[in-house]
């Protein structure tokens, strides 16, 4: 299999989860990403669900997966799982990460609460760190990830 296949139910996973942080927000939301690395193995992703700083995976996000697997690809339903693995999304409360300098010490310079997009948004943040530590601080996305737009409580890393 060539390129990796994304069904629209992880797009409203991925979305459903970063954006509602609501209290009628699901306890878990999954749909399937699908690749094959080079020596043929799969790698099935993905579920989210709000465990705080839980990095274990859970069987029941499995089963889920293994679900909709099936209904896309059937013809994986011999392969056997090898591993599963987890990890943290550390979300802003307004969804978008902070790249700033800390008001209070600004030689400390923030680059955190990616969620879900962290990998996409390394070069660019790259770019937006460089201009805090060697330019005059300004970029054209910068003002939308201060930190100052949150009050110092409200900041949930
Ligand atoms: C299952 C999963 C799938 C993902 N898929 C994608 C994807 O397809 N595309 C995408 O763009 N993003 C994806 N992400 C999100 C992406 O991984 C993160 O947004 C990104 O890694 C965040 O980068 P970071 O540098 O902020 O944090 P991290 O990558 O978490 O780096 C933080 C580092 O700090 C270290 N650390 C922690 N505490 C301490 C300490 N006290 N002292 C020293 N070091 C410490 C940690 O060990 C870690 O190496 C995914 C995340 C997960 C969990």
């Amino acid at each position: 299999m060539q390129g990796t296949l994304i069904a629209a139910r992880y797009l409203l996973s991925k979305s459903r989860l970063e954006q509602d942080h609501s209290s009628t927000s699901p306890a878990r939301s999954v749909g399937i990403t699908l690749v094959q690395v080079q020596h043929g193995n799969f790698i099935v992703g993905s579920t989210r669900e709000p465990a705080g700083f839980d990095c274990h995976s859970t069987y029941g996000g499995i089963q889920e997966l293994a679900a909709q697997l099936l209904e896309l690809a059937p013809s994986l339903a011999e392969a056997r799982l090898l591993r599963a693995y987890a990890g943290l999304r550390p979300i802003t409360p307004d969804g978008s990460p902070i790249i700033s300098r800390a008001p209070q010490l600004p030689g400390l310079i923030l680059a955190a609460g990616f969620g879900g997009d962290g990998l996409a948004m390394s070069a660019i943040t790259a770019e937006m760190i460089t201009a805090l530590v060697d330019g005059d601080g300004r970029h054209e996305f910068l003002p939308l990830f201060s930190f100052e737009r949150f009050s110092t409580n409200e900041v949930v890393l």
